[in-house]
């Protein structure tokens, strides 16, 4: 495990953005891979989720392959990923995509908002997804 500081960032490193958008790290990691994917137009998920495939830290662009559970960035500290594979969107273990099932610990009333398709209903979940290129 390395030592470097959690907040270490890229100087002009791309998604930066010019300023604007700081003292906002209150997001929960769930509101954090959101809010990625919706900048970066690439599903997102965060440390924690069981996810397979290619995936690259939100914040310096380190690649990973992973297989189980996501990890923390082992370069930066970040937790949010984003999927870098093409093809159907993954679905993390234990969750499902589009089922229409009770959350209550999430939001009670999901905003849809044009334009943004997070998981469409009847969405395919693929298993046995062959990792091997
Ligand atoms: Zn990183």
């Amino acid at each position: 495990m390395g030592s470097l500081p959690p907040q270490r960032r890229q100087a002009g490193g791309p998604g930066g953005g010019p300023g604007g958008r700081a003292g906002r790290t209150n997001l929960s990691p769930k509101e954090g891979a959101e809010e990625a994917e919706r900048r970066l137009g690439k599903p997102c998920f965060h440390a924690g989720q069981k996810v397979q495939g290619t995936y690259a830290c939100v914040a310096c662009q380190f690649q990973i392959r992973n297989r189980g559970t996501l990890p923390t960035c082992p370069d930066c500290g970040e937790i949010v990923w984003a999927y870098m594979e093409s093809g159907p969107r993954p679905v993390p273990e234990g969750e499902q995509a589009g089922a229409p099932r009770p959350a209550p610990a999430q939001a009670p009333t999901a905003t849809v908002e044009e334009g943004v398709s997070l998981q469409p209903p009847g969405v395919t979940v693929t298993e046995g997804v062959k990792l091997q290129p």
